[in-house]
């Protein structure tokens, strides 16, 4: 029999704070837990827990800001998220899709809630998550990834126990589209109840899952929606088995870049002096103009 990979820590964050006007997040990394080093690639990931807005005529969200060293991947799990940036990028997602917006040496952009669904209203649930670019690429052109689920990979579980959607990497041979910096695994999970699946990732890969919606034993121990479980850096199997009402779930797996790294803002960079010069860049212009 296989080992189990441990788990090394289990946390959810119940703060709540908002991004502009749109964004109502929990922000599990790197305010509730510094995993700066520790979940590298991964800097920052905000949930929007599932929060109903009423219909508003009035834009809700983000209005033009920059990003450096960065990519800015958003998952939509419910409502529409608009996004426009200064290199010229459009794009809508709704449920189920991912855009992957790499920020690389300057980028402006703004966030906010699609037209229709603004005046429409409804639940709006999503998460944000930065991944930090290797120190070679911290000057990268910006690009936007555009990757609507039916793009996604996907893989059937067993006896209709569920499905695999992978956006970046690989889950058992199935490929994510999307292109990275840097080796990551990540796919979202919908495990039926009762249902079980078990998977491995790299052991030197920090490892850390998600839950979006329900619950399930994960080696062993109960977790719930919005838990945000990590993983100890050791080979084994991960041995999720859903509970009665079944669970959604997304598992983010990276290899550590392994270099330092200074967050500030809505910038990372690898040292003090640089995070500097990028809030300099921005007062002196260099990042572009607001109209976009
Ligand atoms: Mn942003």
């Amino acid at each position: 029999m296989s080992m189990l990979r441990p788990i090394e820590e289990k946390f959810a964050i119940e703060n709540e704070h908002w991004v502009g006007n749109g964004f109502r997040v929990r922000n599990y990394f790197p305010g509730g837990k510094n995993l700066l080093q520790r979940f590298s690639p991964f800097a920052l990931m905000d949930y929007n827990v599932p929060k109903e807005f009423t219909p508003s005529t009035s834009s809700r969200g983000i209005g033009p800001h920059p990003h450096r060293g960065i990519e800015t991947v958003t998952f939509a799990f419910q409502g529409a998220v608009e996004h426009h940036d200064n290199a010229g990028n459009h794009g809508i997602i709704y449920p189920g899709d991912v855009q992957w917006m790499t920020a690389g040496g300057a980028i402006m952009h703004k966030e906010y809630h699609e037209k229709e669904f603004l005046n429409r209203g409804g639940v709006f649930h999503m998460i944000q998550l930065w991944v930090n670019l290797p120190k070679k690429d911290k000057f990268v052109p910006g690009r936007y990834q555009d990757l609507p689920n039916s793009k996604l990979g996907k893989m059937e579980l067993p006896d209709e126990g569920g499905d695999v959607t992978v956006v970046s990497g690989e889950f058992k041979g199935v490929k994510g589209p999307a292109m990275t910096y840097s080796p990551m695994n990540i796919y979202m999970m919908v495990v039926k109840g009762g249902n079980s699946v078990t998977f491995e990732e790299p052991g030197d890969y920090n490892t850390g899952i998600l839950m979006t919606e329900g619950q399930a034993d994960i080696n062993g121990t109960a977790c719930a929606h919005k838990d945000f479980i990590l993983f100890e850096n050791r080979e084994g199997e991960i041995t999720l088995k859903a509970g009665e009402e079944g669970v959604k779930l997304i598992v983010f797996s990276g290899e550590p870049l392994n270099e330092p790294a200074v967050a500030g803002g809505p910038f990372v960079m690898n040292t003090k002096e640089e995070l500097d010069q990028a809030f300099q860049d921005y007062r002196d212009g260099k990042f572009g103009t607001e109209d976009f």
